[in-house]
Protein backbone atom coordinates (compact mmCIF):
# COMPACT_ATOMS: atom_id res chain seq x y z
CA UNK A 1 0.00 0.00 0.00
CA UNK A 2 1.63 3.32 -1.25
CA UNK A 3 0.41 6.29 -0.24
CA UNK A 4 2.28 7.86 -3.18
CA UNK A 5 -0.01 10.04 -5.73
CA UNK A 6 1.35 11.91 -8.29
CA UNK A 7 -1.49 14.87 -7.98
CA UNK A 8 -2.08 14.79 -3.90
CA UNK A 9 -1.40 17.18 -1.47
CA UNK A 10 2.00 16.92 0.89
CA UNK A 11 0.23 16.21 4.07
CA UNK A 12 2.09 17.79 7.21
CA UNK A 13 1.77 17.03 10.41
CA UNK A 14 2.61 19.84 13.05
CA UNK A 15 3.31 18.24 15.67
CA UNK A 16 5.03 18.69 19.66
CA UNK A 17 3.39 17.37 22.54
CA UNK A 18 4.73 20.57 24.43
CA UNK A 19 1.66 23.26 24.69
CA UNK A 20 2.83 26.80 23.40
CA UNK A 21 6.23 26.14 21.40
CA UNK A 22 4.46 27.57 18.09
CA UNK A 23 2.68 24.61 16.58
CA UNK A 24 -0.40 26.59 16.04
CA UNK A 25 1.27 29.69 14.95
CA UNK A 26 3.34 27.45 12.40
CA UNK A 27 0.41 26.14 10.91
CA UNK A 28 -1.01 29.08 10.07
CA UNK A 29 1.63 31.52 9.07
CA UNK A 30 3.40 28.63 6.72
CA UNK A 31 -0.29 28.02 5.48
CA UNK A 32 -0.52 31.39 4.48
CA UNK A 33 3.34 32.03 3.42
CA UNK A 34 2.68 28.78 1.17
CA UNK A 35 -0.74 30.47 -0.21
CA UNK A 36 1.06 33.70 -1.36
CA UNK A 37 2.94 31.85 -3.58
CA UNK A 38 0.30 29.90 -4.92
CA UNK A 39 0.08 26.96 -3.48
CA UNK A 40 -3.47 25.39 -2.16
CA UNK A 41 -3.48 24.75 1.67
CA UNK A 42 -5.60 23.12 3.83
CA UNK A 43 -5.44 23.61 7.33
CA UNK A 44 -7.16 20.33 9.73
CA UNK A 45 -7.57 22.04 12.91
CA UNK A 46 -6.95 19.15 15.07
CA UNK A 47 -6.53 20.85 18.60
CA UNK A 48 -9.61 21.04 20.82
CA UNK A 49 -8.77 24.11 21.72
CA UNK A 50 -9.65 25.26 18.17
CA UNK A 51 -6.61 28.43 18.17
CA UNK A 52 -6.13 27.76 14.56
CA UNK A 53 -9.71 28.50 13.61
CA UNK A 54 -10.13 31.75 16.06
CA UNK A 55 -6.18 33.06 14.69
CA UNK A 56 -7.91 32.69 10.96
CA UNK A 57 -11.29 34.01 12.21
CA UNK A 58 -13.52 31.15 11.95
CA UNK A 59 -16.57 32.53 14.25
CA UNK A 60 -17.97 29.80 16.64
CA UNK A 61 -21.55 30.15 15.24
CA UNK A 62 -19.60 29.08 11.77
CA UNK A 63 -18.25 26.12 13.28
CA UNK A 64 -21.35 23.91 12.93
CA UNK A 65 -19.65 21.15 11.10
CA UNK A 66 -15.77 20.22 12.09
CA UNK A 67 -12.61 17.85 12.31
CA UNK A 68 -14.96 16.23 15.12
CA UNK A 69 -17.51 15.47 11.94
CA UNK A 70 -14.45 14.46 9.65
CA UNK A 71 -13.00 11.83 11.89
CA UNK A 72 -16.18 10.07 12.91
CA UNK A 73 -19.12 11.09 10.28
CA UNK A 74 -19.17 10.24 6.78
CA UNK A 75 -19.94 13.84 5.58
CA UNK A 76 -18.83 14.98 2.34
CA UNK A 77 -15.75 17.89 2.56
CA UNK A 78 -17.52 20.07 0.98
CA UNK A 79 -19.47 20.50 4.17
CA UNK A 80 -16.39 20.79 5.85
CA UNK A 81 -14.07 23.21 4.46
CA UNK A 82 -14.50 27.27 5.41
CA UNK A 83 -12.77 29.49 3.30
CA UNK A 84 -10.39 32.04 4.86
CA UNK A 85 -9.84 35.57 4.19
CA UNK A 86 -6.64 34.87 3.02
CA UNK A 87 -6.81 33.40 -0.59
CA UNK A 88 -6.07 29.82 -1.37
CA UNK A 89 -6.20 28.91 2.40
CA UNK A 90 -9.05 27.23 3.69
CA UNK A 91 -9.27 25.17 7.11
CA UNK A 92 -11.49 22.56 8.86
CA UNK A 93 -12.10 24.21 12.36
CA UNK A 94 -12.02 22.86 15.50
CA UNK A 95 -14.41 22.98 18.44
CA UNK A 96 -14.22 21.78 22.28
CA UNK A 97 -16.45 18.97 20.84
CA UNK A 98 -12.98 17.43 20.11
CA UNK A 99 -11.72 16.67 23.40
CA UNK A 100 -14.17 13.81 23.36
CA UNK A 101 -13.16 12.20 20.41
CA UNK A 102 -10.12 10.71 21.89
CA UNK A 103 -12.51 8.76 24.12
CA UNK A 104 -15.28 8.17 21.08
CA UNK A 105 -12.57 6.79 19.06
CA UNK A 106 -11.28 4.26 21.28
CA UNK A 107 -14.06 1.97 20.43
CA UNK A 108 -13.72 2.06 16.52
CA UNK A 109 -11.67 -0.29 14.89
CA UNK A 110 -10.27 1.88 12.46
CA UNK A 111 -9.50 4.38 15.13
CA UNK A 112 -5.64 5.35 14.14
CA UNK A 113 -6.98 5.59 10.64
CA UNK A 114 -9.86 7.96 10.75
CA UNK A 115 -8.10 10.67 9.80
CA UNK A 116 -6.12 9.14 6.83
CA UNK A 117 -9.04 8.00 5.53
CA UNK A 118 -10.97 10.92 5.84
CA UNK A 119 -7.92 12.87 3.93
CA UNK A 120 -8.46 10.55 1.10
CA UNK A 121 -11.74 10.10 0.40
CA UNK A 122 -13.22 10.75 -2.66
CA UNK A 123 -13.83 13.85 -4.04
CA UNK A 124 -10.46 15.08 -1.87
CA UNK A 125 -8.74 15.68 -5.31
CA UNK A 126 -11.21 18.01 -6.67
CA UNK A 127 -10.09 20.58 -4.47
CA UNK A 128 -6.71 20.84 -6.06
CA UNK A 129 -4.94 21.28 -2.45
CA UNK A 130 -0.95 21.03 -2.90
CA UNK A 131 -0.52 21.03 0.51
CA UNK A 132 -2.76 19.82 3.89
CA UNK A 133 -0.91 21.18 7.15
CA UNK A 134 -2.44 19.30 10.35
CA UNK A 135 -2.16 21.39 13.76
CA UNK A 136 -1.71 18.91 16.13
CA UNK A 137 -3.13 18.86 19.51
CA UNK A 138 -0.29 19.12 22.39
CA UNK A 139 -0.45 15.42 23.36
CA UNK A 140 0.31 12.27 22.41
CA UNK A 141 -2.90 11.49 22.22
CA UNK A 142 -5.03 9.55 19.49
CA UNK A 143 -5.70 12.81 18.20
CA UNK A 144 -2.18 13.43 16.91
CA UNK A 145 -1.25 9.21 16.20
CA UNK A 146 -4.08 9.85 13.75
CA UNK A 147 -2.39 13.40 12.29
CA UNK A 148 0.95 11.10 12.19
CA UNK A 149 -1.19 8.12 10.08
CA UNK A 150 -2.87 10.43 7.92
CA UNK A 151 0.60 12.27 6.90
CA UNK A 152 3.67 11.95 4.57
CA UNK A 153 6.03 14.16 7.08
CA UNK A 154 6.33 15.71 10.37
CA UNK A 155 7.13 19.45 10.97
CA UNK A 156 8.41 19.88 14.35
CA UNK A 157 8.58 23.10 15.89
CA UNK A 158 10.59 23.66 18.76
CA UNK A 159 11.01 26.89 21.22
CA UNK A 160 14.33 28.19 21.60
CA UNK A 161 14.30 27.81 25.31
CA UNK A 162 15.95 25.49 28.14
CA UNK A 163 14.54 21.96 27.96
CA UNK A 164 13.01 22.49 24.07
CA UNK A 165 15.26 19.31 23.16
CA UNK A 166 14.38 16.80 26.29
CA UNK A 167 10.52 16.43 25.25
CA UNK A 168 11.49 15.57 21.28
CA UNK A 169 12.99 12.19 22.12
CA UNK A 170 9.04 11.39 23.27
CA UNK A 171 8.00 12.47 19.99
CA UNK A 172 10.86 10.82 18.34
CA UNK A 173 9.90 7.35 19.94
CA UNK A 174 5.99 8.33 18.68
CA UNK A 175 7.16 8.78 15.20
CA UNK A 176 9.04 5.58 14.90
CA UNK A 177 6.29 3.42 16.27
CA UNK A 178 3.76 4.57 14.13
CA UNK A 179 6.20 3.69 11.12
CA UNK A 180 6.70 0.20 12.65
CA UNK A 181 2.61 -0.02 12.33
CA UNK A 182 0.15 1.97 10.53
CA UNK A 183 2.47 4.57 8.18
CA UNK A 184 6.33 3.18 7.48
CA UNK A 185 6.43 6.08 4.95
CA UNK A 186 6.23 8.54 7.48
CA UNK A 187 9.20 11.02 7.50
CA UNK A 188 10.36 14.06 9.50
CA UNK A 189 10.21 17.17 7.29
CA UNK A 190 12.60 19.57 9.66
CA UNK A 191 12.57 21.00 13.28
CA UNK A 192 12.26 24.55 12.97
CA UNK A 193 13.08 27.13 15.52
CA UNK A 194 10.31 29.08 16.66
CA UNK A 195 10.68 32.35 19.23
CA UNK A 196 14.12 32.73 18.80
CA UNK A 197 15.61 35.63 20.18
CA UNK A 198 19.21 36.38 18.29
CA UNK A 199 20.24 39.16 21.47
CA UNK A 200 19.56 35.88 23.70
CA UNK A 201 22.43 33.09 24.69
CA UNK A 202 19.98 30.76 25.54
CA UNK A 203 18.40 30.77 22.03
CA UNK A 204 21.94 30.43 20.41
CA UNK A 205 22.51 27.70 22.64
CA UNK A 206 19.41 25.94 21.87
CA UNK A 207 20.12 26.44 18.14
CA UNK A 208 23.53 25.16 18.68
CA UNK A 209 22.40 21.81 20.19
CA UNK A 210 19.76 21.18 17.92
CA UNK A 211 21.62 21.51 14.69
CA UNK A 212 24.94 19.45 16.22
CA UNK A 213 22.23 16.54 17.81
CA UNK A 214 19.26 16.69 14.77
CA UNK A 215 22.14 18.30 11.69
CA UNK A 216 20.08 18.74 8.22
CA UNK A 217 16.91 17.92 10.49
CA UNK A 218 16.96 21.39 11.33
CA UNK A 219 15.57 23.92 9.05
CA UNK A 220 18.18 27.19 7.91
CA UNK A 221 15.08 29.49 8.63
CA UNK A 222 14.49 29.96 12.00
CA UNK A 223 11.28 31.99 13.48
CA UNK A 224 12.42 34.79 15.32
CA UNK A 225 10.13 36.50 18.66
CA UNK A 226 8.30 38.83 17.22
CA UNK A 227 5.32 40.57 19.04
CA UNK A 228 3.24 41.12 15.36
CA UNK A 229 3.32 37.65 15.44
CA UNK A 230 1.68 37.06 18.62
CA UNK A 231 -0.40 40.60 18.00
CA UNK A 232 -1.51 38.83 14.53
CA UNK A 233 -4.24 36.32 15.58
CA UNK A 234 -6.62 38.75 17.94
CA UNK A 235 -7.22 40.47 14.94
CA UNK A 236 -7.98 36.76 12.95
CA UNK A 237 -5.36 36.83 10.21
CA UNK A 238 -2.07 35.91 9.70
CA UNK A 239 1.01 37.77 10.26
CA UNK A 240 1.53 37.94 6.90
CA UNK A 241 -1.52 40.30 5.91
CA UNK A 242 -1.79 41.98 9.46
CA UNK A 243 2.17 43.19 9.24
CA UNK A 244 3.25 41.80 5.84
CA UNK A 245 7.32 43.41 6.57
CA UNK A 246 7.39 42.35 9.74
CA UNK A 247 10.62 39.50 10.59
CA UNK A 248 7.63 37.41 11.27
CA UNK A 249 6.49 37.37 7.79
CA UNK A 250 9.40 37.26 6.83
CA UNK A 251 10.74 34.43 8.38
CA UNK A 252 7.57 32.44 7.63
CA UNK A 253 8.02 33.19 3.98
CA UNK A 254 11.45 32.14 4.00
CA UNK A 255 9.96 29.11 5.94
CA UNK A 256 7.54 28.53 2.97
CA UNK A 257 10.20 28.46 0.33
CA UNK A 258 12.43 26.18 2.33
CA UNK A 259 10.05 23.72 2.19
CA UNK A 260 8.75 24.31 -1.10
CA UNK A 261 12.13 23.63 -2.29
CA UNK A 262 11.86 20.15 -0.22
CA UNK A 263 8.94 19.41 -2.56
CA UNK A 264 10.43 18.17 -5.68
CA UNK A 265 6.98 17.78 -6.73
CA UNK A 266 6.30 21.25 -7.44
CA UNK A 267 9.73 21.71 -8.75
CA UNK A 268 8.79 21.48 -12.20
P1 LIG B 1 1.19 25.85 20.38
O1 LIG B 1 0.21 25.76 19.26
O2 LIG B 1 2.38 24.98 20.19
O3 LIG B 1 0.55 25.65 21.72
P2 LIG B 1 1.21 28.69 19.75
O4 LIG B 1 1.47 28.75 18.29
O5 LIG B 1 -0.19 28.88 20.19
O6 LIG B 1 1.80 27.35 20.37
O7 LIG B 1 2.17 29.76 20.44
C1 LIG B 1 2.16 29.96 21.85
C2 LIG B 1 2.19 31.46 22.13
O8 LIG B 1 3.41 32.01 21.65
C3 LIG B 1 1.08 32.22 21.45
O9 LIG B 1 0.62 33.23 22.31
C4 LIG B 1 1.74 32.83 20.24
O10 LIG B 1 1.14 34.03 19.83
C5 LIG B 1 3.15 33.06 20.75
N1 LIG B 1 4.14 32.98 19.67
C6 LIG B 1 4.32 31.94 18.82
N2 LIG B 1 5.32 32.20 17.95
C7 LIG B 1 5.77 33.46 18.24
C8 LIG B 1 6.79 34.29 17.71
N3 LIG B 1 7.55 33.92 16.68
N4 LIG B 1 6.97 35.51 18.27
C9 LIG B 1 6.20 35.90 19.31
N5 LIG B 1 5.24 35.17 19.86
C10 LIG B 1 5.01 33.94 19.34
MG1 LIG C 1 -1.80 25.16 19.31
Amino acid sequence: MSDFRLNGPKILAVANQKGGVGKTTTTINLGAALAEIGQKVLIVDLDPQGNASTGLGIEAEDRDLTTYELLLDDLPLDDLICETETPGLDIIPATVDLSSADIDLIANEKRIYLLHDALRQIGMDAFGYDFVLIDCPPSLNLLTVNALVASHAVLVPLQSEFFALEGLSQLMLTIREVRQTANPNLRIEGVVLTMYDARNNLSQQVENDARGTLGDLVFKTVIPRNVRVSEAPSFSVPVLNYDSTSKGALAYRQLAREILSKTSKKAA
